[in-house]
């Protein structure tokens, strides 16, 4: 879905009476660079009338431009004549005479009212004029069928909202008010990003028996602690991390947690040593092949097999 967005006037054009930083054309090219960002982060493709702030195009020609968008929107700010006045303050759109503008032309008025706190009522106008619209952009949108309205957001002879629009935070909080509106209005939706990948350790019996689920933790520890027999700690990508004596099949990489753990005979204290390889010490890999008891059956360096208490040996 296309927009089509103009900046209005173009170099350094009506500046304010109230504040001599500000100039129409300037700031609404500004406010019109933020609502275009903002826009394209809903998916909508947006075109300008313009390619540079200085560039120079008929109002037809621009309002032309917008063939094939769904909306065409001319951004301004309002004066009144005489200097600076600080009475009038509302926010105006000149929506197409046709009408077809006339619905989101109104969700906006109101909405950049209640951003730039106008104290007047907005209003959705319609100016006729000899062949159509009043205004030249219109025309065009509407020679292209394309609904097209000007927003004047509030007026830069009025001092309190120059010096509103002239700060960087305010235009960019009018940009994205803008853009939310106009994506509710036709539908548009952010993207939703895929939410970041749990990186929680699972309890379970098997990964893929996920109600099986015994518990979840994003501390390894914590999740080892709580797994009960017959059940493995997961993580996110289904990897054994700790196996309670579960079905997940032997053998595996262990290491040994302790200094001078005896590796025994047999599963029990009530063996000896074996001799070919009578104690471990931290940090030793061996192959656990299985588990009786508290005891894990292991081999060391590929062929000396013996027993090892439980708790010395943390899976790799
Ligand atoms: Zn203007």
């Amino acid at each position: 879905m296309k927009i089509c967005l103009d900046a209005g006037h173009y170099g350094n054009y009506n500046q304010s009476p109230a504040n001599k930083e500000y100039y129409e054309s300037k700031v609404m090219w500004k406010l019109m660079l933020l609502l275009k960002k903002y826009l394209e982060e809903y998916g909508f493709e947006v075109i300008t009338t313009r390619s540079d702030q200085g560039q120079n195009l008929g109002v037809y020609e621009r309002g032309k431009k917008a063939a094939g968008c769904a909306l065409f929107l001319s951004l301004h700010s309002n004066a009144v004549a005489g200097g600076i006045n600080n009475n009038i303050d509302y926010v105006t759109s000149y929506a197409a005479v046709n009408g077809s503008a006339d619905a989101i032309a109104q969700r906006l008025v109101e909405k950049i009212a209640e951003v730039m706190g106008t104290k007047q009522p907005s209003r959705v106008e319609h100016r006729q004029g000899t062949r159509g619209d009043y205004y030249g952009v219109l025309r065009g949108a509407t020679s292209v069928g394309v609904p097209g309205a000007i927003l004047e957001h509030s007026f830069h002879t009025n001092e309190k909202m120059t010096q509103w629009l002239l700060k960087d935070e305010n235009l960019d909080r009018l940009a994205r008010e803008e853009a939310k509106v106009i994506a509710e209005y036709f539908g548009m939706q952010k993207p939703v990003s895929p939410p970041e990948e749990k990186r929680w350790y699972r309890i379970r019996k098997k990964w893929e028996d996920a109600a099986s689920q015994v518990g979840a933790y994003e501390n390894l520890q914590r999740a080892i602690k709580a797994c009960p027999v017959g059940y493995a700690v997961f993580d996110w990508k289904g990897n054994v991390m700790y196996d309670h004596e579960n079905l997940s099949a032997y053998p595996y990489v262990a290491k040994c947690t302790g200094n001078s753990v005896n590796v025994r005979k047999g599963p029990g204290t009530e063996y000896g040593n074996i001799s070919a390889w009578p104690k471990l010490n931290k940090g030793n890999l061996v192959d656990v092949l299985g588990k009786e008891g508290s005891w894990y059956k292991v081999r060391i360096q590929g062929k000396y097999e013996g027993y090892v208490v439980e708790k010395y040996l943390w899976r790799v």
